[in-house]
């Protein structure tokens, strides 16, 4: 059985705690956060940077 990933929300990512999330992307310091649900309870969240999301 294939789960669906759905794309749920997007904020942003405070940088100043010290733990730093990288790019899914590209590998640089991350800002923002996607959430997705993945079934019905799971929570997945990927780190994306500014620059994936700019050129819209
Ligand atoms: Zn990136």
């Amino acid at each position: 059985m294939k789960l669906e990933k759905i794309f749920r929300s997007m904020r942003s990512l405070k940088s100043a705690n010290g733990n730093a999330k990288l790019c899914l992307a590209c590998g640089k310091t991350a800002t923002r956060e996607a959430l997705f649900n993945v079934g019905e309870e799971l929570a997945l969240i990927e780190s994306y940077c500014d620059t994936m999301y700019d050129k819209d």
